[in-house]
């Protein structure tokens, strides 16, 4: 008895090593953060604590940025018009100002009056009347953002402005929550939240029975299609890839027969007139992806194709059916 106990256990730790060294350990955690769904896997034996912790990382940052959210930083500088935040608030801002510059205010995080108007996903989502948007357009412009680097204040020179970072939040959270996956041990992940998608490393050996480990692939949702049909892949290069979409299917209303979409141009308060359903946006980083992805499906691919220095590849959905894909310099 005693040395079928002694077998059983060599047998089950012998097992578990089998297994192991097959399958690599695998952690996927889910959450609703930031107005949308996340996921975070990462693999190796570190995995758990590292996801765990980016999950954490995530809701810090979303109770700061959050703009519903009344206990946070963002919310608190809409309503006051003036306030002292964090370093980390300040200077989220400060690079999304300086993104509005490089894309000739395409990306302008003072949409948020237009946003409120429109009333996406809330029970007043509806056209504007031209009047209130012509008023509520007045008072969207990035370069009314005041910034005092001293005092780490932000202040809007204009009374009703509002900021809304909907546009580069997630973007930032993803590549936070990468950097924490990181300093935990996790060598491999591979992070989703709600189209910004960010690789770490590789998609390691034994996994789906691979021999080698080898690059993640990134597939592109198809705009006209059922969510998971895609139409493209992107094969991850470098240590930290970023692939970012925007795209008019993710978040609209219908009004009388047609479709109103979520993405604002900053110059006319509406849906940008350019026959575009997606941009996707491949970076290292998915801040950036993010903020260009947002700007590019206002400006379109000839703007696109005079900023190549900001990205490494773009791809572009028309509504024709037309792919258009950019090689970028970064
Ligand atoms: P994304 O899905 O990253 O393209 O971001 C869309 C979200 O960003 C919207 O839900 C708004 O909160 C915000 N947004 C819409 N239009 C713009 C714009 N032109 N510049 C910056 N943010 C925008
Ligand atoms: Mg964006």
């Amino acid at each position: 008895m005693k040395y079928l106990k002694i077998f059983l256990a060599l047998f089950l730790i012998a097992g578990n090593f089998v297994t192991v060294s097959l399958k690599p350990q695998k952690v996927t955690r889910t959450a609703f953060l930031l107005d949308t769904y996340i996921s975070v896997t990462a693999y190796g034996k570190n995995a758990e604590n590292a996801v765990d912790k980016a999950i954490d990382r995530v809701a810090e940052i979303d109770g700061l940025l959050s703009c519903f959210n009344p206990e946070s930083e963002i919310f608190r500088l809409n309503e006051n018009s003036y306030l002292k935040v964090s370093p980390e608030t300040f200077d989220l801002i400060s690079r999304a100002v300086e993104l509005s510059k490089k894309t000739d205010g395409a990306f302008d995080i003072t949409v948020k009056p237009i946003m409120d108007l429109w009333g996406f996903g809330s029970e007043n989502q509806s056209t504007p009347e031209e009047d209130k948007l012509l008023k509520k357009l007045a008072l969207v412009d990035y370069k009314n953002i005041i910034l005092d680097k001293k005092e780490k204040s932000v202040s809007f020179k204009n009374k009703g402005m509002k900021i809304d970072l909907g546009g580069i939040a997630k973007g930032y959270a993803a590549d936070c929550a990468a950097k924490v996956l990181k300093e935990n041990g996790a060598e491999n992940a591979y992070l989703d939240f709600g189209g910004n998608v960010v690789t770490i490393g590789k998609m390691p050996k034994g996994l789906l029975g691979i021999e080698k480990s080898r690059s993640f692939v990134i597939g592109i949702q198809d705009p006209l299609k059922e969510r998971g049909e895609i139409f493209e892949k992107v094969t991850a290069k470098g240590e930290n890839c970023a692939v970012v979409t925007s795209g008019s299917y993710e978040r609209y209303f219908e009004e009388n027969g047609e479709k109103y979409h979520h993405i604002i141009d900053p110059k006319t308060g509406k849906q940008p007139k350019n026959e575009i359903l997606s941009v996707t946006v491949v970076s290292d980083s998915s801040e950036t992806a993010d903020a260009l992805s947002t700007a590019f499906f206002v400006s379109g691919e000839e703007f696109a194709k005079t900023k190549k220095d900001l990205f490494k590849e773009v791809i572009i959905y028309k509504t024709s059916g037309e792919i258009i894909k950019i090689t970028g310099e970064k």
